[in-house]
């Protein structure tokens, strides 16, 4: 069903694995749409090495520069509640053995387990999180653990020391208070102008929300906000930043909405350049 370019093993052959897909099929948390829990099986569709091969622009061969494999999805059937505490247990798991993780969301709710299980394993930590939204919000109509709320969560409990969000483009004035009392780096949209040289001190997670792209590269989700990053735009972040990758999520991609998988091939690239950067930190034309 998937191989990332003839990359990704199965465990039995990669049991000292560095990198790990692990899947949230988990939708429940959306505002406006249903439809994200459908992301990691398109991402993992669109992955086969009949159409890609394992390399990535940057020349990182996935396939032997590391050591990459699938523990499948986190069992959804039960409520939220135990659904995040199957996600937190298992990238626990896979931190515990030395190894990132790479999350195939479900919506962004599937962030704050994911960093909660990082605050036992790696502190300080830093978060680079892409998305139109800046996802603070105190609740979304009562919900607390809302896919708009993943981020006052992670906050108000101290999970990261540092938060740069890239490519906001719907902000509130309690959004933007908020940030301001956290020390949030808010870089909107309306301000870049050219590639972004970031650099983070701590080990650094991102968090890749698919509606940072601009709904004509990535029309597979549930809110269109126009005037977002580039497909480009996005990996050059990626590329760029200095600092050490040490876990990845990809989320809110609704295949429903995604004509020709044109989306979840944007997310694939997302994974595989990220992926290639947390296999070799220091690949690429950047010293
Ligand atoms: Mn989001
Ligand atoms: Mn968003």
């Amino acid at each position: 069903m998937t191989d990332f370019g003839g990359a990704l093993k199965p465990l039995s052959e990669n049991p000292d694995y560095k990198i790990a897909v692990l899947g949230v099929p988990f939708d429940e948390k959306s505002s406006y749409l249903r439809g994200a829990a459908g992301g990691p099986a398109a991402i993992r569709a669109v992955s086969t090495g009949k159409c890609y091969c394992a390399w990535t622009e940057l020349g990182v061969d996935l396939e032997a520069d590391t050591a990459l494999v699938d523990l499948g999805d986190v069992d959804v059937s039960g409520d939220p509640d135990k659904t995040f505490a199957l996600t937190e247990k298992a990238v626990d798991r896979i931190l515990a053995k030395g190894a990132a993780p790479i999350v195939l969301g479900g919506d962004h709710s599937i962030t704050y387990p994911v960093l909660r299980a990082f605050a036992r394993h790696v502190k300080p930590l830093d978060v680079l999180h892409f998305d139109a939204h800046p996802d603070l919000y105190e609740d979304l109509y009562g919900d607390r653990l809302s896919h708009a709320c993943p981020f006052a969560r992670v906050l108000e409990d101290g999970l990261a020391a540092g938060v740069v969000q890239v490519g906001v483009r719907a902000v509130t004035s309690a959004h933007r208070s908020l940030a301001l009392r956290h020390g949030v780096r808010m870089v909107e949209m309306k301000d870049i102008q050219e590639t972004l040289h970031l650099r983070f001190a701590n080990p650094v997670y991102v968090s890749f929300d698919l509606d940072a792209l601009d709904p004509a590269f990535a029309p597979g989700v549930s809110h269109h906000e126009p005037g977002g990053l580039s497909t480009r735009q996005a990996v050059q972040v990626i590329q760029a930043l200095k600092g050490r990758i040490v876990g990845l999520d990809v989320v809110e991609l609704n295949p429903s909405r995604d004509p020709a998988s044109i989306t979840a091939a944007a997310a694939f690239k997302i994974v595989k350049e990220t992926a290639g950067r947390m296999a070799r930190p220091s690949a690429g034309g950047e010293p």
